[in-house]
């Protein structure tokens, strides 16, 4: 390595941490490294390989290339990439927990990861919790549990969560402090300088950056967690393929300036709906009408292109106005290059039930929007037209 990334600034390190250019004599001088699409390596004889490297799964070069720019981007030691977001999140409580465990998630947790807590760990302990009560954070706490898990905001409410002083009360029980970090990514958010002892990722979303590269991504520094949850990495096998590995390393090299204007994109929007009469309320942490707006201004460097808003009128309102669309897209998923949108109560969150959506928040109109990084005043004229068609 002929470069201390450490020292650069994260721009810097997304474009160049990982890879260096071909510099070795006789070789094909690469800037860009190449895409290693071998499942197996060379060995000059039974005692000696000729590389680190044995077998695909365990590790191959462009995996190891992309492991080593994320955990550079998020400020830590190590990284390790996973098929999806589901199975990154799979490993960790592979190598961190038993049967018996316990678990305390924030109450508004992605509803996949609930559902994997609840109907695939059944054999761990659950307790769902308003984590900004930290006095109930403590009181919920038993010798058993052994995680707290935080995602902030959360979706589609865009909940924060005081980092900080969760990991505090954490680490005086000797709990690990996992924090998915997907819709703030690490240009924003570094949940590890708040204390958070894991990461977790949904690459699939911002990271990937363009809707077309499912992955997750598990990283750390402490040497401990990262044995375990790389030994479930290679002994499970839900690893990224080196394709995959390859197309996100590319997605990292424009994530600052994405989410510079997925963030840009994501105000204008936020500001149009909060002034517009047809429109209840707007959740977007960047707004000073966001209840904790305070509280992601101090933990965050930016509040990130994710918003949701209330339509007033009925579902049928709600639904007719997507449908007037034209350049926003209905469908799930987020952190895209383009504009998506979608209806938590007939979509993401359609398998909560009624009453617990309403109890919280997420009514039949309630709109959630990932900002694009289109020209934004085409956003805001596609949404003008689908709110004038409405009553
Ligand atoms: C999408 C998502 C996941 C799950 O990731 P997949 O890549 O779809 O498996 C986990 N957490 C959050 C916050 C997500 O948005």
């Amino acid at each position: 390595m002929r470069r201390d990334v450490t020292k650069y600034g994260f721009s810097t390190r997304s474009i160049h941490a990982g890879e260096e250019p071909d510099y070795e004599a006789g070789a094909t001088g690469d800037v860009v490294p190449p895409l290693h699409l071998t499942t197996t390596y060379v060995w000059y004889n039974p005692s000696k390989p000729v590389s680190e490297y044995d077998y695909v799964r365990s590790s191959n070069p462009t995996r190891k290339a992309y492991e080593t720019k994320l955990a550079a981007i998020e400020n830590v030691k190590y990284g390790l990439a996973f098929a999806s977001g589901m199975a990154a999140e799979t490993a960790i409580l592979q190598a961190l927990t038993s049967s018996g465990d316990h678990i305390i998630g924030f109450d508004d947790l992605y509803g996949g990861t609930r559902r994997l807590f609840d109907k695939v760990y059944t054999n761990l302990l659950i307790s769902y919790i308003d984590l900004n009560d930290l006095e109930k954070f403590e009181a919920t706490i038993r010798p058993e549990t052994k995680i707290v898990w935080i995602e902030s905001p959360t979706n589609p409410l865009t909940k924060i969560c005081d980092i900080a002083a969760v990991a505090k009360v954490a680490h005086k029980h000797g709990l690990v402090v996992v924090v998915d970090n997907t819709f703030l990514s690490p240009y924003f958010l570094k949940p590890t300088e708040l204390g958070a002892d894991i990461i977790v990722h949904s690459t699939t979303k911002y990271i990937g950056g363009h809707s077309d590269v499912l992955g997750g991504a598990v990283l750390m520094s402490d040497d401990d967690l990262y044995e375990k949850v790389k030994a479930i990495q290679n002994n499970c096998g839900a690893v990224l393929s080196p394709f995959d590995s390859y197309l996100n390393m590319r997605g990292i090299k424009t994530l600052s300036v994405r989410m510079e204007q997925h963030q840009k994109n994501a105000f204008v929007v936020a500001r149009y709906l909060e002034g517009h009469p047809k429109v209840n309320r707007v959740l977007y942490p960047g707004l000073e009408s966001h209840p904790q707006h305070e509280l992601v201004k101090r933990q965050s460097s930016g509040f990130g292109g994710m918003l949701s808003f209330e339509l007033k009128g009925t579902l049928e309102d709600a639904e007719k106005f997507m449908g007037q669309l034209t350049l926003f897209v209905t469908a799930e998923s987020l952190g895209g290059v383009e504009s998506l949108i979608e209806l938590p109560s007939k979509m993401t969150h359609v398998h909560v039930d009624k009453s617990v959506r309403e109890a919280i928040g997420i009514s039949d109109t309630l709109i959630r929007v990932s900002v694009g990084i289109e020209d934004v005043k085409d956003l805001i004229a596609d949404l003008e037209q689908a709110l004038d068609s409405i009553n």
